[in-house]
């Protein structure tokens, strides 16, 4: 499933399906004795998802989504926060990029007024609607979907949708990153600066030391062969990884693009962010911890 400049995909195919596959960890997280935040939508997206032929994961993948779940919820946790403090200091005016299956305009306490434009692919867009659409949820902010691939010229579709480029804006980019080559990735950024007025916020979800290194992301893909072992599938070495949708390429620094930028940021790793969350022993990553970073930034001048 090798990745192409202009592939498309449905809720159930190449990288929608990774939109389907967080939708299946924040429905788990909804069954742990504490859960982090409360979703009753990805459940929902589930199981529209099975109505129209999707086979749940295998029992390989759940393993591994399930090893990573304390993770997942730490960033969808963190996600949360993130809006919330931007609307506690006035901003009513959200882009969620890459939202996926993220139910946030759905599920948050926006502040009056707030108008959260999300932007994805349009096949993916559609099937979110459709399936909130059925049992009737009502966003708690203004909901505006953009549907329009992130390579293409969304800042031009975020405009005419109505985005209003002098007002404040926060802006989250959250399970993306690797799925955009490094060109893209900074062209994502170079739209998101010229689009921010001051006082805009972003959060990321990106890369941290070593991220690339080629021995952990062979020990991702062993550890992924390992759970194909335990669940019986020997000898199926080539089986589909994740990281086969990744541009696993050396990548700018966001910190630093968006400090040379003029933006005020602080960063947490994602080991520090799940031990805030009680998700892993204190600062103690384990080999389940991803390398990455959360990246909040400020745009003060
Ligand atoms: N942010 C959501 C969340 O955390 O639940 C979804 C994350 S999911 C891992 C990746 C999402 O990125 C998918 O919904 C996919 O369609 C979207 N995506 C990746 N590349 C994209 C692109 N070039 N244009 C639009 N959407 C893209």
């Amino acid at each position: 499933m090798a990745r192409t400049d202009d592939d498309s995909w449905d809720i159930t195919e190449s990288v929608g399906a990774t939109a389907l596959g967080v939708a299946w960890s924040r429905a788990q997280e909804q069954n742990t004795e504490c859960p982090l935040f409360t979703d009753p939508y990805a459940q929902m997206f589930v199981d529209a998802a099975v109505e129209r032929g999707w086979q749940l994961p295998p029992a390989h993948v759940v393993e591994r989504i399930r090893a990573i779940g304390g993770y997942a919820a730490s960033r969808t946790k963190w996600f949360d926060e993130f809006f919330i403090a931007a609307g506690a200091n006035g901003i009513d005016q959200a882009v969620i990029l890459a939202a996926g299956l993220d139910a946030r305009a759905w599920r948050l306490p926006w502040i009056d007024g707030t108008v959260v434009y999300e932007i994805d692919q349009p096949r993916v867009l559609t099937f979110k609607v459709d399936t909130l659409r059925r049992s009737e949820a009502q966003p708690t902010a203004k909901y505006v979907p953009v549907p329009i691939d992130l390579r293409d010229d969304w800042p031009r579709a975020l405009r005419d949708a109505g985005f209003d480029p002098s007002e404040p804006t926060a802006w989250a980019a959250e399970g993306l990153l690797p799925y955009l080559p490094a060109s893209g990735q900074d062209l994502l950024f170079e739209r998101i600066h010229e689009l921010s007025a001051r006082g805009s916020r972003v959060g990321v979800e990106s890369f941290g030391a070593g991220f690339f290194d080629p021995e952990y992301l062979a020990s991702g893909r062993e550890k992924m062969r390992e759970y194909r072992r335990q669940a019986g599938l020997e000898g199926d070495d080539d089986a589909f990884d994740v990281q086969d949708l990744w541009y696993v390429e050396e990548r700018t620094e966001v910190t630093d693009w968006l400090a040379d930028h003029g933006w005020d940021v602080t960063s947490v790793s994602a080991a520090d962010l799940m031990d805030r969350y009680g998700r892993c022993a204190a600062g103690e990553p384990d080999e389940t911890t991803p390398r990455t970073v959360f990246v909040e930034g400020q745009r003060t001048c």
